[in-house]
């Protein structure tokens, strides 16, 4: 399967148009060695110009038009990236989905949580209905394996499934007590598992790192796209963005006592790429010590452009 990168930052981008940290001021300048990031958006492909977008990121416009394969077929005029697969109800992770209300039909997987947040309480999302036939809305659910494109014959091996991972985050602070108290937890944030060929991808660019299951499938998997969100626990208290610790925000920090590089991953399969990465964070500065301790811990950081093929 192919994975393409389109956007590698947090929320807000990076440089993010109201920050003036050390990062977004020396971007800005031309003294960083550092790469502008748009927000994260990845897709993944099983086989030639079918593709499944995961999340649908508020850059999502900018980054369509900037990759030419995703572009509608001219024999069929109509668009590779009909499918999309949410990991939570975050802004960074639905917002785009309005980029797409341009009358296309849509199918859209994701938690039963995630699609009554959408639904019954943010109306502008019913734009998605207007198209003919309507947006399609499939649940995920935990730890259950589902065909998104079957395969070709029975006993083939050429079928692409998806495997939900629940990773136990918050629900985000957009929506209301009453629809908060009746929402299942587990259906907050999870991670997606793509299986192709007999090869995985794992996909968790919101990562509070609780319990074992997210290791376990970062150590089974071929590629992990991971949260690279914070280098520390109090990184936006410290440049005053927040009042929130990385924790409390639902990201593992890279650094520090059970921070995502001192997990104890197995070694060698799986090939490991941060991504989700704030504007803070100093891991962005290529010449910055914590670039050089991700890499020595086994780790790459993505960039827009970025793509692999497992
Ligand atoms: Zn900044």
């Amino acid at each position: 399967m192919r994975v393409r990168v389109l956007g590698s930052a947090a929320g807000g981008g990076f440089p993010q148009w109201n920050c003036n940290c050390p990062n977004c001021s020396a971007l800005r300048s031309g003294s960083l060695k550092a790469r502008p990031r748009t927000q994260a958006q990845v897709v993944v492909s099983p086989s030639p110009a079918t593709w499944f977008l995961l999340n649908a990121s508020p850059d999502l416009r900018q980054q369509l038009l900037a990759t030419p394969e995703l572009a509608p077929s001219a024999a069929k005029s109509t668009s590779p990236v009909a499918t999309i697969l949410l990991t939570s109800a975050d802004v960074d992770c639905v917002m785009g989905l309005l980029h797409l209300r341009e009358f296309q039909p849509l199918h859209i997987f994701s938690m039963p949580a995630v699609r009554r947040i959408l639904t019954e309480e943010n109306s502008i999302f019913r734009v998605l209905t207007r198209s003919n036939p309507p947006v399609r809305w499939d649940n995920l659910q935990p730890d259950r394996i589902i065909p998104l494109v079957p395969p070709s014959a029975l006993g083939m091996k050429d079928g692409f499934f998806c495997k939900a991972v629940p990773l136990f985050g918050g629900f985000p602070d957009y929506i209301s007590d009453s629809l908060r108290h009746s929402l299942s937890p587990d259906e907050a944030v999870i991670g997606l598992q793509f299986i192709h060929k007999e090869k995985r991808f794992f996909y968790a660019p919101s990562l509070p790192g609780v319990g074992d299951d997210w290791r376990r499938t970062v150590d089974e998997s071929d590629l992990a796209l991971l949260d690279g969100t914070f280098w520390k626990d109090d990184e936006l208290i410290a440049t005053k963005r927040s009042t929130k610790t990385a924790r409390e925000m639902g990201h593992v920090p890279l650094s520090g006592p059970h921070g995502l590089l001192s997990q104890p991953f197995r070694l060698g399969k799986a090939r490991r790429v941060l991504i989700h990465i704030n504007n803070t964070n100093p891991v962005l500065n290529e010449d910055s010590r914590e670039h050089r301790a991700v890499r020595d811990a086994g780790f790459e950081i993505a960039y827009d452009g970025m793509e692999f093929e497992t």
